[in-house]
């Protein structure tokens, strides 16, 4: 969580910082403020609240200056507040700092140097490191050979002395001409220009200034200036670099006709799918190919179990998951919260492969899931979307979602492209043992026809709006499915969640009995996700007992089905598909039906109140 900015060169940095961290809003937006060196020395402004309101201080006192980092704060210790929001100083305006994580021991640190006569302003954690650096600062000498050696010591010894996760980027009063940025649990990429350098949370700052990237690693610490970049590995010293080429280019940012970015990833989905399945679909084998899992096929005849971790909105795609890989490749398939996983010691066989699903690839829990796996010598792969991303990196394998950047802080087109590479998965999985090739090749020609059912599925949007306006007053909502069809029930109540701040609450349909249908009434509405299948009949009967009770039922049901129309208040269509890839159409309608509760109830739909996209904290 949070964005990092910083700039050095011959421009002026704020345009660039600014136009940086809205980019990264995403990433947090409580609160802002960016540091400038210029003519006048170290110079901080910040403010409580959006970028906007940063953008609209600026104004007034603009802040002159050829060097500047800048932060878009998701607070973790500390209120929202101006005094909190980042840059944080040393006390002297020597150094400036932004920081993305969490000091764990920020407040006996912070005691000890209070204890020294210092000064604290803000109720962060984060103020610690900018404190600290100061105090080191004063105890090293500047060395003759090396202008930013005794920098890079301050630092480091601030470093050695802090518990927790960082990613940091400081400025120096006294040294304008360097930037010093360091990492160890959150993520930070340099971009490298031509007498300029930049830094920033992830490439999406970086967008048509430069197609260079390098990616920090854990422990190391950079020195930027204008026309040079030298890493260093804290214990090991100095490192070779290699630039990368930009993982995204300007087509994949920004609106193009739409009022949010939800609702545009809403109507990529069609696209994000088939980008999923480009090339990964054979028919000559009738399976699904992919490149990077770097195991051969005998390792991977040889799993027995799979374990899929993750959190939130790709928690739910593992479901998807679970059901998908058990049905289709018979394996057995753990799903777990990455947060719980991290911390449990389950007896596992040493043939488990570990799959750590995450839009990101910079989720913290799931991050410290994978490294607890790879530790026990379990194989790990990634499912993520984000080129370069520490669990991309991290990982021993994995397949990259090809969605694109997923800008609202709800996840939409990301889940069901994690759907679908699980769907491949299975195939793959599945016809490494029993499954027949013409089963492998229906396979195929079903899930080849995904994207053009999800664009038809979308065409429900006016009527979606509709029932939106019919019930966006309630205060409760209950989502229910079965089978194939629960995660989808648990992903649609998260969406409302999310973005309208509704209490909702996702069930296997026939759980409704052992409790939640004590909720019933005429002001909760119960949305069935219901198409044909084998368990189409009982979750009719469940629908039928919330009737019973006087609940407004809303349905989720294949085209054609009159039966659902005759006993529901509202009907959304979809159209058919096999029974085990309906999650990958039945969520679009629940997506909208968020959307649109969300907009009529005036919410921030791309930045609802305390989240953020990328959860970069524990
Ligand atoms: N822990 C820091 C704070 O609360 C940084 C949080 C973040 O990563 O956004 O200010």
């Amino acid at each position: 969580m949070c964005g990092i900015v910083g700039y050095i060169g011959h421009r002026e940095s704020s345009p660039f910082l600014l136009e940086g961290l809205r980019r990264l809003e995403y990433r947090g937006y409580d609160s802002a403020g960016i540091a400038v060196l210029g003519q006048n020395g170290l110079k901080i402004c910040k403010t409580a609240g959006r970028i906007q309101g940063l953008v609209d201080k600026l104004i007034d006192t603009p802040l002159a200056g050829t060097v500047g980092i800048g932060h878009t704060r998701w607070a973790t210790h500390g209120q929202a507040t101006e005094v909190n929001a980042h840059p944080h100083h040393d006390g002297g305006s020597r150094i400036a700092v932004v920081h993305n994580g969490v000091i764990e021991n920020y407040q006996s640190i912070k005691t000890t140097l209070e204890g020294k006569g210092r000064r604290f302003y803000s109720a962060t954690d984060s103020e610690v490191l900018a404190q600290l650096i100061g105090y080191e600062l004063e105890s090293v000498e500047p060395s003759a050979d090396d202008p930013y050696r005794h920098l890079v010591t301050a630092v480091k010894a601030a470093l050695d002395q802090v518990r927790g996760t960082y990613g940091l980027a400081v400025v120096f009063r006294d040294y304008p001409d360097v930037l010093i940025a360091a990492r160890l649990g959150s993520p930070l990429v340099v971009g490298i220009g031509t007498g300029e350098n930049f830094l920033a949370s992830d490439a999406s700052p970086l967008v048509g200034h430069t197609d260079r990237i390098v990616y920090l690693a854990d422990h190391q610490i950079a020195v930027v200036t204008a026309d040079r970049l030298d890493v260093s590995h804290r214990e090991a010293g100095q490192v070779h670099w290699n630039a990368e080429a930009m993982p995204i280019n300007a087509a994949d940012s920004g609106l193009s006709g739409f009022d949010h970015y939800m609702l545009q990833e809403i109507y990529e989905q069609p696209t994000s799918l088939e980008n999923a399945m480009r090339g990964r679909l054979s028919e000559e084998h009738a399976t699904a190919v992919f490149g990077g899992l770097n195991l051969t096929p005998r390792q991977m005849r040889g799993v027995n179990r799979l374990v899929l971790t993750a959190c939130g909105t790709s928690w739910h795609a593992a479901l998807v998951g679970e059901y998908l890989i058990e049905e289709l490749a018979g394996i057995p398939v753990e799903v777990e919260y990455a947060s719980e996983l991290r911390y449990r010691n389950p007896p596992l066989d040493p043939e488990t492969l570990l799959f750590a699903i995450t839009q990101s690839g910079e989720t913290a829990d799931t991050l410290a899931a994978l490294r607890e796996m790879k530790r026990k010598g379990h194989h790990t792969l990634a499912i993520c979307n984000v080129v370069g991303s520490s669990i991309a990196q991290e990982a021993d394998g994995g397949i990259y979602l090809h969605a694109g950047p997923e800008v609202g802080v709800a996840s939409t087109k990301a889940y069901t492209s994690q759907c679908v590479v699980l769907a491949m998965l299975a195939l793959y999985f599945g016809r490494l043992r029993h499954m027949s090739f013409d089963a492998g090749l229906r396979i195929i020609e079903s899930l080849q026809a995904l994207p053009a059912q999800l664009e038809k599925t979308l065409e429900v949007n006016d009527r979606v709006k509709k029932v939106a306006e019919r019930y966006a007053h309630c205060n409760n909502f209950l989502y229910m499915g079965r089978q194939f069809n629960f995660p989808t029930a648990l992903e649609g109540a998260l969406k409302l969640k999310e973005i309208s701040y509704i209490h909702a609450e996702g069930y296997p349909a026939a759980e409704m009995k052992h409790g939640p249908i004590a909720l019933v009434d005429e002001h909760t509405p119960s949305v069935f996700i219901m198409p044909h299948g084998k368990v189409y009949d009982k979750v009719m009967a469940n629908l039928e007992e919330v009737k019973a009770r006087g609940g407004p039922v809303i349905v989720v049901a294949c085209e054609g089905d009159t039966d659902a129309a005759r006993l529901a208040d509202e009907v959304i269509y979809t159209p058919h598909v096999e029974e085990f890839l309906q999650p990958i159409i039945s969520v679009a309608p629940l997506q909208l039906l968020a959307y649109h509760i969300a907009v009529l109830r005036g919410c921030d739909v791309d930045k609802p109140r305390n989240l953020a996209k990328s959860v970069t904290v524990e």
